[in-house]
């Protein structure tokens, strides 16, 4: 896996996101996940997973759930670096991804039996339990199509004590790094000045 998609696509003269030219993360620690809400052309929630070193990542149109009977179109993207987890804030016009990000939730994951996350990630496969702020418990992501290619994966909650079959994701809006929503960030909020604080951590 490699950046040079990420990097191609965006003018990091323009755009305030990193070029991802950081330190390696120590091999210690837990990998971690982030989704990011994000209003582009079209409202979506970005979920990724940091394997080998950078940010696997699928745009979900109708952002992740927690109930099992939901399965949401996932569209795998470019790889994007491991400082993007902080990133939030508004990506300027004419710019790749041109709108307002936010972080709405974040956590590490483990990931589940049947090999390596990139051995996972590779077949097509892959089980994991996330242990964010909003989402929590075992999740699968499954690579549509028999051959294996393609970019459409289904994001699906597997049932577990999290699982809530009544889900409804606009109740959990927020960014949990900074209590602020798109209409704070556009309008320019600054981060803990938002009434609803982040919580915990
Ligand atoms: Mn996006």
């Amino acid at each position: 896996m490699a950046l040079e998609e990420y990097r191609n696509k965006r003018n990091f003269s323009e755009t305030p996101e990193p070029s991802g030219s950081k330190r390696p993360r120590p091999r210690h620690a837990a990998p971690i996940f982030v989704v990011q809400k994000h209003r582009a052309r079209a409202l979506h929630y970005d979920f990724r997973l940091e394997i080998d070193g950078v940010l696997a990542s699928w745009a979900v149109p109708k952002g992740p759930s927690l109930s099992p009977d939901d399965k949401r179109l996932a569209m795998q993207t470019e790889d994007h670096p491991v400082e993007y987890a902080d990133f939030e804030g508004v990506i300027p016009d004419r710019q790749y991804g041109a709108g307002t990000m936010l972080v709405w939730d974040r956590g590490t994951f483990e990931i589940g039996e049947g090999g390596t996350a990139g051995d996972q990630l590779a077949r097509g496969r892959l089980s994991f339990l996330l242990k964010g702020e909003k989402l929590r418990g075992a999740f699968v992501l499954l690579r549509a199509g028999a051959a294996g290619e393609g970019r459409q994966w289904l994001l699906i909650k597997r049932s577990d004590e999290h699982a809530d079959r009544l889900w409804k994701i606009d109740r959990f809006d927020g960014s949990v790094l900074s209590g602020r929503t798109l209409e704070d960030i556009d309008g320019g909020r600054a981060p803990g000045s938002s009434d609803k604080k982040r919580s915990g951590r």
